[in-house]
């Protein structure tokens, strides 16, 4: 299976997320990509023009087209016309092309935006052993300078053990996601999907091979979170992680056509209550984390057993960061 990068102009990268445009042409006078070099199966990574990667699809079928004229061009646009989506001024600057390729896309998902280093003008880029390396964003998701503080969890630091599983296209033979920046296949998703609360410090050390969770082990819990949570005993936080998990992840709405739990990844914020540390910490923050990490497959609500384990696993991180910062309490001498 190849990556490839197809870089669109904005309104036809818009068409193809809401679903309208399903089929991309490529036109040249010359041969070069993606003529001759897309396979069914092979997954687009879908670039703005000047902007960021929106969205990934797979390819269900490939059609080439060699020695065109004019009037063969316009032949085969009116015929997949509907899926295609082409404005006509587009259309009259591409009919004295002697290669087409059209890809039928299937499985279109929008992603959280995230950039890329691209500094030629090429439109498309094949791929052939690793995804192109995100660049490190904001929250907010603008480009920041190095010297700032930022984290996303595309960013990987691989030459240190660090990586990035989220959302990867890369896959290892059985389907479990490879690092998406060096392509290693280093988690073991079986036994991490068996969930058994005996391997939890296993568990964890799975997660802290990716950069984004390890981030969210060592990062320092603010002020409010922190004192917020040690006002309360272990029996109260266990109550309120159990229903913070039910009501963030445990439901799921019909929505968009999917049913998945609302504002699905979108909902746990970065900072205010010791929770949604924990919950970016163990992937317990969405559906696709935790169908991801730990197995359980989306589209319907989590059952009692599930909500235990991922309780259990918040806990321990809960735990863990009052430990710690007890320990530095004392060594401080406040
Ligand atoms: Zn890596
Ligand atoms: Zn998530």
């Amino acid at each position: 299976m190849k990556i490839h990068l197809a870089i669109l102009y904005k309104d036809y990268l818009d068409l193809i997320l809401e679903g309208k445009k399903t089929i991309e042409a490529r036109f040249s006078k010359v041969k070069c990509p993606p003529y001759g070099r897309v396979s069914i199966g092979d997954k687009i990574l879908l670039k703005e023009t000047g902007g960021p990667i929106r969205g990934e699809a797979t390819v269900s079928v490939v059609k080439y087209f060699d020695n065109l004229a004019p009037s063969r061009v316009v032949h085969i646009v009116n015929k997949y016309k509907e899926q295609l989506q082409i404005k006509d001024n587009f259309l009259n600057q591409k009919l004295d092309s002697n290669y087409l390729t059209l890809i039928f896309l299937k499985d279109v998902v929008e992603v959280s935006p995230y950039f890329i280093n691209k500094r030629d003008r090429r439109g498309w880029i094949v791929y052939y052993n690793h995804a192109p390396q995100s660049i490190q964003l904001d929250l907010f998701g603008n480009k920041v300078s190095d010297k700032e503080v930022k984290i996303n969890p595309y960013y990987s630091e691989c030459e240190n053990g660090l990586h990035s599983f989220f959302k990867s296209p890369l896959k290892n033979s059985e389907g479990y996601p490879r690092c998406r920046n060096c392509g290693k296949d280093i988690i073991h998703w079986k036994k991490l999907h068996i969930r058994d609360l005996k391997n939890i410090d296993f568990v964890i050390s799975e997660l802290r091979k990716e950069w984004w969770r390890n981030y969210w082990w060592e990062v320092e819990i603010d002020e409010k979170a922190i004192s917020h949570a040690l006002r309360k005993n272990s029996n109260e936080l266990y109550v309120l992680v159990r229903k913070r998990i039910e009501k963030s992840v445990g439901i799921v709405y019909e929505f968009r056509g999917r049913k998945q739990p609302y504002r699905d990844g979108y909902q746990i914020p970065y900072k205010g209550n010791i929770i949604y540390y924990a919950q970016h910490a163990t992937a317990t923050c969405c559906r696709k984390c935790i169908e991801c990490w730990h197995g359980i497959p989306q589209g319907r609500n989590l059952n009692n057993e599930e909500i235990e384990y991922l309780t259990m696993l918040v806990m321990k991180y809960i735990r863990r960061k009052l430990r710690d910062y007890k320990r530095g309490v004392i060594r401080n001498g406040k």
